[in-house]
């Protein structure tokens, strides 16, 4: 498995549609190990495929807070079938990073996908789970949290945004373990 850079803000694949998976083949298989470990090295909660670069509709995620047990979940194809309520939480995205905001979004979803043995599944999100996989479905249709922030936070969080790139030159992050960083911020990036 391999730690994976991350394509940030800019990067033209964060705003292109996926293409479904029709066979789950190794490669994919091994995107999905790579994602997972490029997630977790980069302490996210969760990643689309998009953000390493890739066209296929695939995403991780895994919001167990201290990631002990881990709780991780691969999705291939992911679509919503039911989603109600609502909740608002800061969100965060490997691919924007040092940005945060707030976004409302349904606090139960229900998604159906297909796990890495190309077996159909569905799973229920509650509450972080809920946001984190509307997070990450919606990156595999070319959506960005920041999109649903207000003119003014968008602009601000935009602004915040330019302060950063320049450490990106290329539009790709190299994530480096948080086992060698000291200290990290709390609030969770997916
Ligand atoms: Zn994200």
């Amino acid at each position: 498995m391999s730690v994976l850079d991350v394509h940030v803000l800019g990067a033209p694949i964060l705003r292109q549609e996926t293409a479904p998976v029709t066979t789950v083949t190794d490669d994919v298989r091994r995107l999905i190990d790579d994602m997972f470990e490029t997630m977790y090295a980069a302490r996210g909660i969760g990643l689309a495929a998009p953000q390493v670069g890739r066209p296929e509709r695939v995403t991780v995620v895994d919001v167990a807070r201290d990631k002990d047990p881990r709780q991780p979940i691969a999705l291939i194809n992911p679509e919503i079938v039911l989603q109600e309520g609502s909740r608002r939480g800061e969100e965060g995205c490997l691919s924007i990073p040092g940005v945060y905001g707030d976004v409302e979004r349904a606090a139960r979803v229900v998604v159906r996908a297909v796990d890495r043995d190309g077996q159909p599944f569905e799973v229920e999100g509650i509450d972080l789970l809920a946001t984190c996989l509307q997070h990450e479905i919606d990156h595999l249709h070319g959506k960005l949290f920041i999109d649903y922030l207000s003119i003014l936070k968008r602009r601000a969080a935009l602004t915040k945004w330019d302060e950063q790139k320049s450490k990106y030159p290329a539009l790709t992050r190299v994530i480096v373990p948080v086992s060698v960083i000291a200290d990290r911020p709390d609030p969770e990036d997916e």
